[in-house]
């Protein structure tokens, strides 16, 4: 075998779909092939994945606060104001935060980000 360049790998910059050559991708219609054996342009899609993942970590946070929140003013409105004059202490606002962490990690094992890109990292 003789090192030449690197063959070229296709890869849709949107879904993530491997092509058959450059051009449009096929699959989604959006994204344009592009050609992942190049380094800058895998250190791209890997970091577009990174953003992705972020984003959607982000997202499952901004649920977790609603939930709380929602869930919190829900149980005042119903009449329990014992429970609502519990949380209002540190202990109780400590444990509001505990339970909210507790349910964005879960949140992030139900609903992983799906990463398109993890195959190129060798
Ligand atoms: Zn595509």
């Amino acid at each position: 075998m003789t090192a030449g360049a690197p063959q070229a790998t296709w890869i849709c910059s949107d879904c993530g779909v491997i092509g058959p050559a450059a051009g449009d991708c096929g699959a989604c219609g959006k994204g344009p092939l592009v050609d992942a054996s190049q380094p800058v342009v895998r250190e791209y899609l890997l970091e577009d994945d990174v953003r992705r993942r972020e984003k959607h970590r982000q997202r499952l946070l901004w649920l977790t606060v609603i939930v709380m929140v929602s869930s919190y003013f829900g149980g005042c409105m119903m009449g329990n104001l014992k429970v609502a004059a519990t949380l209002a202490s540190i202990q109780g606002i400590l444990a509001l935060i505990f339970v909210s962490f507790a349910l964005w990690f879960v949140l992030q094992k139900v609903f992983p980000a799906k990463s398109k890109f993890d195959f190129l990292k060798r």
